[in-house]
């Protein structure tokens, strides 16, 4: 399989390629010529296959060029280390939980495929040095996802006092290759931070400088197997083709999804569910993609205002949106709605949502009347207490964050500063 960028199809580069690079040089974002389809037995089959299988099956046409079967089956098993069920959440709505993981958000499936993607093709007797800046939940997970690979050093930059406690734990409580670095500013800065790094061509060559963002290709690959996850817990239980509703912010997880679904795997159509930040929603009610600066909200994670991988979804519907409305459904939820889905559903169905899944049931209890539908639930309540809290008076969490003690490394909001921390790593 060879990839071209969303905005210019003539110049094709293998997976290898496109994973080191990130984005396109055109600025736009690295997508399969084609989509492969499941073998036409792949349905019957799939209720008896094992995660390593399915990845093998779904994924193999992706990466050939690059991967023996060996290595990919090892990496689908390096990634897949943590249950992902289903479950019944009242009578036609069930949930999948994507939370099991070192963070604790489903970032994480995408961070480990990705870590180990990159110490395959890393060169021989190179380092890799990961740059990310975060706002929280993605320094964690890459940090979790890269820690102890060898060959890969990872830097991650975030606001001094702007993650919460649990994220910069998450972070900077690893040690190892990991290396978190509380900036002096904001998260704005630190990402043009990271920007400047990248296109400081003696910097990146010096420390072979690669990018871990949400836009990564080893990132969203992975990310449709946990569609054939649901699926197929869902097959076991007598459910089939269900509706599924999707927590969205820059658009990757449904993107992956949508891939899943033209690959041929049983779903009947998608909801995007969004939080107030509604860019998405407006786009496909309009056709017009008006991006704009986001708004804060609970789900924190979908504050996203212009999210990055519409290109892609757009490509995976030929640019027509008639075409990406038989396939999905949106709808924008606001924080008093997510606070009173998160009630309802402790107190009527005995299950405690975070905020991000009370958006995407939100929107499928909109959507769905008689049929069956599936949400995932990305994070785990107990990140989110103070709003569990706010919606549930009596809610106490059973689960308490372990602690451990680090040093918070402190640097000035300026390249110098990051450089000389580079030199060191
Ligand atoms: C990142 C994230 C999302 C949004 O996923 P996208 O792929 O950006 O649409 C939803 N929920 C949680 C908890 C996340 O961390």
């Amino acid at each position: 399989m060879r990839y071209h960028s969303t905005r210019n199809k003539s110049t094709t580069v293998s997976f290898r390629e496109a994973v080191l690079q990130g984005l396109a040089s055109d600025g736009g974002l690295f997508v399969p010529e084609h989509l492969p389809t499941l073998a036409s037995d792949f349905m019957q089959r799939l209720p008896q296959l094992s995660i390593e299988e399915i990845g093998v099956e779904v994924l193999w046409p992706f990466v050939e060029s690059d991967l023996s079967e060996e290595e990919l089956r090892k990496m689908v098993a390096e990634t897949f280390t943590f249950i992902i069920p289903v479950k019944r959440v009242n009578h036609n709505c069930y949930v999948l939980e994507l939370f099991h993981g070192p963070t604790q958000a489903f970032k994480d499936v995408g961070a480990r495929f990705m870590s180990r993607c990159l110490r395959r093709f890393v060169e021989p007797h190179k380092k890799i040095t990961v740059l990310v800046a975060t706002s929280g939940d993605t320094g964690g997970a890459v940090a979790h996802g890269f820690y102890g690979v060898e060959n890969i050093d990872v830097v991650i930059l975030y606001p001094n006092g702007g993650v919460s406690p649990y994220q910069e734990q998450q972070m900077a409580g690893l040690g190892k290759n990991i290396t978190a670095l509380a900036v002096n500013g904001t998260f704005d800065d630190c990402q043009a931070l990271v920007k400047q790094a990248f296109t400081d061509i003696q910097l990146k060559n010096e420390f072979g400088l690669c990018s871990a963002n949400s836009i990564n290709l080893a990132r969203l690959l992975p990310q449709m197997l946990y569609y054939f996850l649901g699926v197929q817990q869902l097959l076991n239980m007598n459910v089939i083709n269900p509706v599924v509703s999707v927590p969205s912010g820059n658009l990757g997880n449904i993107t992956a999804g949508v891939m899943a679904k033209q690959m041929g795997l049983q779903i009947d159509y998608f909801v995007v569910a969004c939080n107030a930040n509604d860019t998405f929603f407006k786009f496909l009610k309009t056709g017009i993609y008006q991006p704009k600066p986001s708004l804060k909200t609970l789900s924190n994670a979908m504050d996203v205002g212009s999210p990055s991988n519409i290109e892609r979804l757009q490509h995976f519907f030929e640019n027509n949106i008639t075409t990406m409305t038989q396939t999905i459904t949106a709808c924008s939820i606001s924080d008093t709605e997510t606070l009173e889905t998160i009630a309802t559903t402790y107190q009527e169905d005995n299950y405690i949502l975070d905020p991000h899944g009370a958006v995407a049931l939100h929107g499928l209890k909109r959507n769905i009347s008689k049929q069956q539908g599936l949400f995932l639930e990305t994070a785990h309540p107990v990140k989110f207490q103070e709003s569990i809290q706010q919606a549930l008076v009596d809610f106490n969490p059973q689960q308490h964050i372990q602690a451990r003690p680090f040093e918070r490394k402190i640097i000035e909001n300026d390249m110098d500063s990051l450089k000389q921390i580079l030199d060191f790593s």
